[in-house]
């Protein structure tokens, strides 16, 4: 048979959705792909209804219908703190996956330097691979997940043409402060770099921490590409709708990528999701509450039960300290892969291990992620109190 390309053999599957399959073949409580188990706003719904009538249902413009990206225009506006012209600086994508690749593809070529933070999103490794970048790793240092600014001027100084920051973070839950934020930016605009952002948890941050887009600080937007999408925010991870946003020479470049990697995004799926953009701002500010909710509802669990995390400041994610485990002599020599299997198998709780977002040898975190409702998350700290029985001492602590 004749050979795969190198390529392919240089990167693994997603382990993320690797869990989710395994999570599904257990019926495990699935804790570990992050999206939410509850439904998209009622008016969402609606639409979808009458657009399996009314249509669309051939080919958008390949870049975006235009009532599609003239809504995401008015929204994006409103973060970006200046008027954004769905004409030449917005592209509508399959999810923020798309927009990442056709970010990454749009400006590198074989060989760039591309600086990203680890613990970072697995997607950005592959997308590195497939756009023929060669990342740069900046450490972002559990447990307070700060980085060195001084490794980022390096990185810049070495020729790194970019940098990707995932912001409000996946998997640390860190919110990067406006000061860092504009420190980052001050290097990007003096080595002439790009900054690439993946912003999807922008409504998913919790007080008193706040989300700053990078292209809303001063001068940043024409060195910014952002990726977005509506996935997080209106509950349609399955919609794969997502975004490019940035000046009209980049998003020129990304449409052209976009246009033959995958023609279009789903044109009766942007027809219905016009109704989420159009949404008042106490859809959003709804929204949060009910994310803090939850947060504060996981994570006094997770400390009433006696395990050690993380406080997100934004996402909908928490890291688990698995070192008291690992310790124990049923786990000796058990990765953090092999724990998450256990715990799927044993604990009916899906998670994600960490060694799939470090780029450093980690193996005592896994992510956990808290959209699910009310009664799942009870049920999923019920299986995992079993989990915690096992620990010797289980007084619980924040690391
Ligand atoms: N961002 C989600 C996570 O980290 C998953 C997104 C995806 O699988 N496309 O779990």
């Amino acid at each position: 048979m004749p050979l795969l390309s190198e390529r392919v053999g240089t990167f693994t599957d997603s382990v993320i959705r690797r869990m989710t399959r395994i999570s599904n073949e257990y019926g495990a409580i699935n804790l570990s792909q992050g999206f939410p188990d509850f439904d998209p706003p009622r008016v969402l719904l609606d639409a979808l209804a009458k657009v399996s009538y009314a249509g669309p249902h051939q080919y958008s413009v390949t870049f975006g219908a235009q009532n599609f990206r003239e809504a995401l225009a008015r929204k994006v506006s409103k973060t970006m703190g200046r008027t954004v012209d769905p004409d030449t600086e917005l592209c509508v994508t399959c999810g923020s996956t798309e927009a990442m690749m056709a970010a990454m593809m749009t400006i590198c070529n074989p060989g760039d330097k591309v600086m990203v933070f680890s613990p970072f999103y697995e997607n950005y490794g592959a997308d590195a691979i497939l756009s023929g970048a060669r990342p740069i790793y900046i450490p972002l240092v559990p447990p307070e997940y700060h980085f060195d600014l001084k490794l980022i001027e390096n990185g810049f100084r070495q020729g790194a043409k970019a940098i990707v920051i995932c912001n409000p973070s996946n998997p640390s839950g860190k919110v990067f402060t406006r000061r860092e934020l504009a420190a980052i930016g001050a290097l990007a605009l003096q080595y002439d770099a790009f900054v690439v952002t993946d912003e999807v948890y922008e409504h998913m941050v919790y007080a008193p921490n706040v989300h700053t887009a990078m292209a809303s600080l001063p001068g940043m937007f024409d060195h910014t590409i952002t990726c977005n999408s509506l996935s997080k925010t209106y509950s349609i991870t399955g919609w794969r709708l997502g975004y490019l946003c940035g000046p009209a020479r980049v998003i020129d470049g990304a449409r052209k990528v976009h246009d033959f990697l995958t023609v279009g995004a789903a044109a009766p799926l942007q027809e219905a999701a016009v109704a989420g953009l159009e949404l008042p701002e106490s859809y959003y500010t709804e929204l949060q509450t009910i994310y803090t909710r939850k947060r504060d509802f996981f994570c006094s669990g997770l400390d009433r039960i006696g395990l050690k995390h993380n406080i997100p400041q934004g996402t909908y994610f928490v890291m688990l300290d698995i070192r008291a485990f690992l310790d124990l002599p049923q786990f000796q020599g058990y990765t953090d892969l092999e724990f998450c299997e256990w715990m799927i198998k044993n604990i009916g709780v899906a998670a994600v291990p960490g060694s799939s977002f470090f780029r450093e040898p980690v193996n005592h975190l896994i992510r956990l992620h808290f959209a699910r409702q009310q009664s799942t998350l009870a049920e999923a700290l019920h299986q995992l109190e079993k989990m915690a029985a096992l620990l010797p001492d289980t007084k619980q602590s924040i690391i």
